[in-house]
């Protein structure tokens, strides 16, 4: 079981780190670790560890936490000049202010037309509307493959999961799984839509996940290690 406190603000080296202080009755020791997404630290206490002896521990180990904060990924925004990844290809995206029309794609760049202020929502409607595309026609495409049908697709920015399935088989993803190599977005849509059978993480669950899309493993190893990254765009 785990009980957070309070987030608190560290000053370590002279930067301010923001830490959430956990206690854990399972954790045997006090640990650290730095969450990808947010940039913020969780401290984690065994039960009987005093707060304070926690912060000391966050102190002395402050080189190592500035380390990993430093090798964070940089944010993209979704900006004149930057370049996003959709489904495997790269994409930079050039703000048009003088041509017409929203958003479109040629030579591999993101086009953007209209003032300033509205690019970066722009460019994210567009992620968001291929995202859909992209996932809608493959999930109908697996469901039938396992006989089912799905009731509804939505698509959503979750912070921490990059799809869901619910009982009534409505399916719902996270635009950013568009932003992943293509077999990661394929991956993410059959374990959705094979959860229309096994609402469960079953080894027959697995093995549905499988027949529809043969190179899960690989990808579910990419979401692991670099999940995390797809949260720095935008
Ligand atoms: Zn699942």
């Amino acid at each position: 079981m785990t009980r957070k406190l309070r987030s608190e603000i560290l000053s370590l080296n002279g930067r301010d780190v923001p830490v959430r202080v956990q206690l854990s009755r399972r954790a045997s020791h006090i640990s650290l670790r730095l969450d990808e997404r947010t940039g913020e630290v969780d401290l984690t206490l065994p039960t009987g560890v005093a707060k304070s002896e926690g912060l000391d521990f966050a102190h002395e180990k402050a080189s190592w936490i500035l380390r990993q904060i430093d090798a964070l990924p940089e944010p993209v925004p979704f900006a004149d000049g930057s370049v996003v990844p959709v489904m495997g290809t790269d994409y930079l995206i050039r703000h048009r202010p003088e041509a017409r029309g929203a958003v479109w794609v040629e030579e591999g760049s993101l086009n953007v037309a209209g003032g300033e202020p509205h690019v970066s929502r722009r460019v994210q409607d567009w992620l968001k509307k291929t995202a859909k595309r992209e996932i809608t026609w493959r999930a109908h495409a697996y469901a039938h493959q396992l006989s089912r049908t799905i009731a509804r697709i939505s698509i959503r920015d979750p912070r921490s999961r990059w799809g869901s399935c619910s009982d009534e088989y409505a399916l719902s993803f996270s635009w950013r799984i568009v932003l992943a190599p293509k077999g990661v977005l394929e991956y993410v849509v059959a374990h959705e839509v094979a959860h229309l059978v096994e609402l469960n993480h079953s080894a027959r669950f697995w093995s549905l996940v499988r027949d529809i899309c043969p190179d899960c493993d690989v990808s579910k190893y990419w979401l692991k290690r670099d999940g995390a990254t797809l949260h720095r765009f935008g």
